[in-house]
This record gives structure tokens, C-alpha cells and sequence, in this order.
């Protein structure tokens, strides 16, 4: 891993992520390797030739937060990488960060796959309506290696999020990427609902920089998938996930969980028109970069 120190002028970014006004991200790069990563993107932001998750470029600012600017603000830590990569533990960069959000008293809300968040409970707990979310594309550790090497374990990220629940803080799930086939919404609701009553769904979204990556690890593990994948991101057809998110609604229902679903309007996807390449059920649509920084 090639750890930099990189200046900047602020940490802060104005968001176009719904209901966050200004999105902070302390760190270029995410050692977490996610097979799935949609924040590649931002490698061409940087001057890495490293592949992505094999650099991590530490941000420095040396001009404070403005509570001006962030009072009874909402700020989202982090949207292109893992605030509480494993390195956060030497660096504190978030830490430091949280130190002058509660100065500003801004509403700050956490996505995560790492238990360090637990790290800061001192610091959330003084912020106003904090929310801490984590991330499970799966509930089931062995699928977790192949899927998200670097990240922290499902056993920590549960115990996490039952800390975080008993430390009063506001707890959330995001279950994403669904990967079709795959991923059981069930058993990550299952999990997690004991320690949050608050659960978010969003698909795979298939996107050019890890598609290839993705659908070698369809081919070998879940051959008999292939059919589906290309159904859905070759032809495009929307019947999978409508199906699904009237599982999810029913499921959670039953469960006595509310659950927001980012899919199943047509409207959610943007598709482009892809590169053919010789491989067809290898080749699939490619979809719009998130501009989430
Ligand atoms: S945690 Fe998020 S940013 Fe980091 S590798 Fe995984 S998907 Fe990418």
C-alpha cells in the first residue's frame, strides 16, 4: 500500500447526494478493495498509476472548519472512500475532523464497513442527531473475502453497530450493492435488525472500471448466473429488481423494519451504449460515473 500525505484546501464539498448539503472525504483511495468499487473513478482525479486500493493518499488541511458554514448542516463522512479505513487508526484524520464538526454542530451522517467508527462513540454522541450507518453487501463472512478483502468483517461490523445502538447514537443499514443472485437481503436484515430498525437497499450497478473484474468472479463461482447478469445488465431487462424490492418491502414489513429502496424505477438507471467486446455474456452495459465528491 503507497501512503501519501497530500495538502488541500478544505475538506469540505458541496454534495449533490440527496439530503447531504456538503460531503467530506478524508482520504483519496480505499484500501478496503471492494470487487464492486464504484469510487475507481476518482483514481484519474489523482496521479496514482497504482491500481485502485493500493494507494491511499492522506489528506492534510491546515484551515479549520467553518461553523459558519456547517451549523445544523448535514455533512456525509464519506461518499468515494472509507472514512475508517484501517489506516484512520494512525492517521485520525476523521477524528480530527469529527473534533470540529462538533464545534460547527453539524448533522453529520456515517457510512462504514469498519468497527473503528466505535473508536470516535465520545465524539458522535456530542454531535446533534449523528446517524451511523454500515455497509453489508452480504451477511455471510467467506462471500465478505471474496467481496471485500480489505474491509472488516461481518462479526465486527455486527458488534459494531450493536455498540454504536447501545451508545444511543442513531444506527442504519445499507445493504448494497445487492448483487443479483447473490446477496441475501434476508439474512443482512436478519442480522442487523436487532441493532437498527432503519435499512436502506440499493443494486449493483454495473459500471465499466470493475465489470470485468465482476463477471470473472461470476464466471468461476456462479456460472449458472451468468444467464441472469446478462439479462439484466446486457438487455437491460427490469424484472429482477422489481421483483426483489417487492420482497424487500414485504420482508421488511413482516419484520417491522422501514426500508428504503434505491431501485426498481426505471428512472434510477442510466444506460450507455457499450463497448462490444468478443465475449458477450462478459460484456455489459456501462453506466454514468457517480459525482459524489
Ligand atoms: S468501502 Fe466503498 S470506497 Fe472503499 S473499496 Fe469498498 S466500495 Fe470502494
Amino acid at each position: 500500500m503507497k501512503i501519501t500525505t497530500v495538502p488541500v484546501k478544505t475538506y469540505v464539498t458541496p454534495s449533490k447526494i440527496p439530503g447531504a448539503g456538503f460531503v467530506i472525504n478524508p482520504y483519496v483511495g480505499c484500501p478496503h478493495q471492494c470487487l464492486y468499487c464504484y469510487a475507481e473513478f476518482m483514481r484519474k482525479f489523482s496521479a496514482h498509476t497504482e491500481p485502485w486500493g493500493d494507494f491511499l493518499d492522506v489528506k492534510l488541511c491546515s484551515i479549520p472548519l467553518r461553523p459558519q458554514q456547517l451549523f445544523h448542516q448535514h455533512v456525509m463522512l464519506s461518499s468515494v472512500t472509507d472514512a475508517y479505513n484501517p489506516y484512520e487508526k494512525k492517521y485520525e484524520v476523521t477524528r480530527r475532523l469529527l473534533e470540529q464538526l462538533v464545534h460547527c454542530q453539524a448533522y453529520v451522517s456515517i457510512l462504514t464497513k469498519s468497527a473503528l467508527v466505535t473508536r470516535d462513540i465520545d465524539l458522535l454522541t456530542q454531535l446533534p442527531g449523528c446517524e451511523v450507518a454500515f455497509s453489508f453487501s452480504t451477511a455471510d463472512e467467506a462471500l465478505r473475502v471474496q467481496l471485500e478483502p480489505g474491509a472488516g468483517t461481518i462479526e465486527e461490523r455486527l458488534e459494531a453497530l450493536k455498540t454504536v445502538c447501545q451508545a444511543g447514537l442513531n444506527t442504519a443499514v445499507m445493504a448494497a450493492p445487492l448483487l443479483p443472485g447473490i446477496s441475501d437481503f434476508k439474512a443482512i436484515v436478519t442480522a442487523c435488525a436487532p441493532y437498527t430498525k432503519t435499512f436502506r437497499f440499493d443494486s449493483l450497478n454495473m459500471r465499466s472500471t470493475f465489470q470485468h473484474k465482476l463477471m470473472d468472479f461470476i464466471d468461476v463461482h456462479y456460472p449458472n448466473l451468468l444467464p441472469l447478469y446478462n439479462e439484466i445488465y446486457l438487455q437491460g431487462k427490469r424484472d429482477y429488481w422489481h421483483n426483489l424490492k417487492q420482497e424487500i418491502n414485504t420482508f421488511c414489513a413482516q419484520q417491522q423494519v422501514s426500508a428504503e429502496v434505491f431501485f426498481g424505477k426505471e428512472s434510477s438507471f442510466t444506460f450507455t451504449t457499450p463497448s462490444r467486446k468478443t465475449t458477450p455474456q462478459k460484456t455489459l452495459f456501462t453506466t454514468e460515473e457517480p459525482q459524489l465528491f
